[in-house]
């Protein structure tokens, strides 16, 4: 895939934050401890989901001490219609409890000490670092920022950590908490996995994978699809091969006959 220059990736990005123009962190809360929590829950589950137990469960258990004392399977009963909940719910007490034991309670603003905390990786720590104090360490790599990366060209990688590296380069550090907004709204809205909606794209003038993305950013990523396009050809230039052989022999039999 084709990687876009600098002035393009300016251009295209541009375009996308205006296009987006609402994109903001979608899992309702009302401070830090009550963001990472929700975005703990939101692993391989939509926000919708998680907006839809959060209340309840903010609401029995609204702060770090009421969280990590909570009794057992008492979390689990209010975040049940979640995948992973039984594993989530011991995160969260477990999370509530280091707060309580290492930060007084308050959720730490640094991404060494905030991945120190169960269930939180670099995703969910750069989503608390970005939207609830405004601070930009890191670049937040989830599955839509990662396929529209590829898409773009702004990577080639296929992997969140090298792909975060490379998004950390190739857009301004102040930009990286909200960009990672408007690139999964735009994955929602327009650039979806299995039918990006090139025709309506605010960028197809710019982007590499225009009207040919449907391969880019699929599991695998690119690199994937040109192993098997590679195998593909390699058995097609084998069969070739073998029925000209055939051929070569056929006619090598038809003389001597
Ligand atoms: S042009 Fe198509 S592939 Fe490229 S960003 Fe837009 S929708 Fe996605």
């Amino acid at each position: 895939m084709k990687r876009q220059k600098p002035a393009e990736i300016s251009a295209t990005y541009g375009r996308l934050r205006a296009h987006h123009s609402d994109a903001h962190c979608e899992l309702v809360h009302g401070n830090p401890f009550e963001l990472i929590c929700a975005t703990v829950l939101s692993a391989q589950t939509t926000d919708v989901a998680v907006n839809k137990v959060t209340p309840n469960l903010f609401q029995k258990f609204p702060n770090p001490a009421s969280m990590a004392s909570a009794g057992e399977g008492a979390i689990e009963a209010l975040i049940s219609s979640i995948g992973m909940y039984r594993q989530k719910a011991k995160n969260l007490r477990g999370l509530a409890a280091l707060l309580l034991a290492k930060h007084e309670g308050v959720v730490p603003q640094t991404l060494a000490e905030l991945v120190e905390l169960p269930g939180v990786g670099r995703k969910t720590a750069n989503v608390v670092l970005g939207v609830a104090f405004g601070k930009a360490e890191g670049f937040v790599v989830d599955t839509h920022v990662q396929r529209i990366s590829q898409r773009l060209g702004w990577t080639k990688e296929t992997e969140p950590v090298p792909i975060e590296q490379d998004l950390m380069t190739v857009l301004p550090k102040p930009e990286w908490p909200h960009a990672s907004h408007v690139l999964i709204f735009h994955g929602r809205r327009i650039c979806s996995a299995q039918k990006p909606d090139c025709e309506t794209c605010p960028v197809n003038d710019l982007c590499p994978s225009a009207f040919k993305a449907e391969h880019v950013g699929r599991k695998g990523g690119p690199e994937k699809f040109k192993a098997v396009a590679a195998a593909k050809k390699a058995a097609k230039k084998a069969a070739k091969k073998k029925s000209s052989s055939r051929r070569a022999l056929g006619t090598k039999s038809s003389r001597s006959a």
